[in-house]
């Protein structure tokens, strides 16, 4: 077992929740009235381990959109796709060091990295193109459900017809990349944007994205169901980006204090992978000035005071 003391670690884990649980700091996300709504003191928590042991605490059954969470899975997606090379030829892996949807491209004309909005529209326009728009965003769904070992996401259509409703910046951000020649031919701009806010209106419960946590900590094999979802080459692409640009404008400080890689979205949601151990997935609306989950970040700090997780820890 990778935790040998598994109830030990729950009880700690547990503890930690219950210190974060306390912080009422920070506010909604509130540029649609969809996400302005929610419940600011829902909280979930869950962890799946690399073996397949897992728990939850709070909110962890409640369905939250992925928003930014969705990036990294569908940067995986189009790297097992096209491979490495291909893929980054059309997008950079360098952090911006500029806000999410920053109108800014690199010295290539080209999005800084998957993890932010251009980049993250960018992956959209590269998956799985020739198929219909209906069994591209099927192909996400099911990649979720197979990542969460076996739980079918959710959608969430008031958020996606909000998102679409008060696009003026991604749209700006699509037609940048068009000018310079950033997307592949013939690549329809409506469509990929359309497919974008898709994939950041799924919803998926803390439960089920642990389990998809926990599967990249596992090198692309879902723990609980075996199957190799993702190449373990992509994985490790992907969690290199995600330790350093996953945390918007606090991705320098996050790897630097609590250095393990996360990706946050402006749901709360934040996608947890500690590499070999385990995935864990946390969600609290509340969000900090860089739109990242108030008790998220809380809740990381507190994990690598307690345990070795930094990725530079001296074991
Ligand atoms: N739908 C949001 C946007 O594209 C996602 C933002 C986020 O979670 O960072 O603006």
């Amino acid at each position: 077992l990778v935790i040998s003391d598994f109830f030990n670690f729950a009880e700690e884990m547990c503890n930690i929740f219950r210190e974060t649980k306390e912080v009422r700091t920070g506010e909604v996300a509130d540029y649609i009235p969809q996400l302005a709504r929610v419940d600011p003191d829902k909280f979930g928590f869950s962890v799946c381990t690399v073996d397949g042991q897992s728990f939850n605490f709070g909110d962890a059954q409640e369905l939250f959109c992925l928003q930014s969470s969705c990036k990294p899975i569908n940067y995986c997606m189009v790297h097992d796709q096209l491979g490495e090379q291909k893929v980054h030829q059309h997008i950079g892996r360098e952090p911006s060091g500029r806000s999410f949807n920053e109108m800014a491209l690199n010295k290539d004309g080209l999005p800084h990295n998957p993890l932010i909005n251009s980049g993250a529209i960018m992956s959209c326009a590269l998956l799985k193109p020739e198929l219909d728009m209906s069994d591209r965003f099927e192909h996400v769904l099911k990649t979720w459900e197979e990542l969460s070992g076996g739980i079918r996401p959710s959608f969430n259509n008031s958020v996606y017809l909000s998102e679409r409703k008060t696009a003026d910046r991604n749209f700006a951000l699509a037609y940048f990349m068009s000018e310079s020649k950033a997307f592949p031919e013939n690549t329809n701009l409506v469509d990929t944007l359309e497919f974008y806010f898709q994939c950041c209106s799924i919803e998926v419960t803390a439960s089920a994205m642990a389990n998809a946590a926990s599967t990249l900590a596992n090198g692309g094999m879902q723990p609980q169901t075996g199957q190799q979802i993702f190449d373990p080459n992509t994985v490790k692409n992907c969690l290199s980006l995600m330790n350093s640009c996953g945390m918007y404008d606090f991705s320098g400080e996050f790897a630097f204090t609590i250095g393990f890689p996360a990706k946050s979205g402006v749901s709360g949601a934040l996608l947890i992978v500690i590499p070999n151990v385990m995935g864990i997935a946390i969600w609290s609306p509340r969000l900090d000035q860089h739109g990242n989950s108030v008790r998220g970040v809380e809740f990381c700090k507190k994990l690598t005071e307690r345990f070795n997780f930094h990725n530079y820890d001296n074991l």
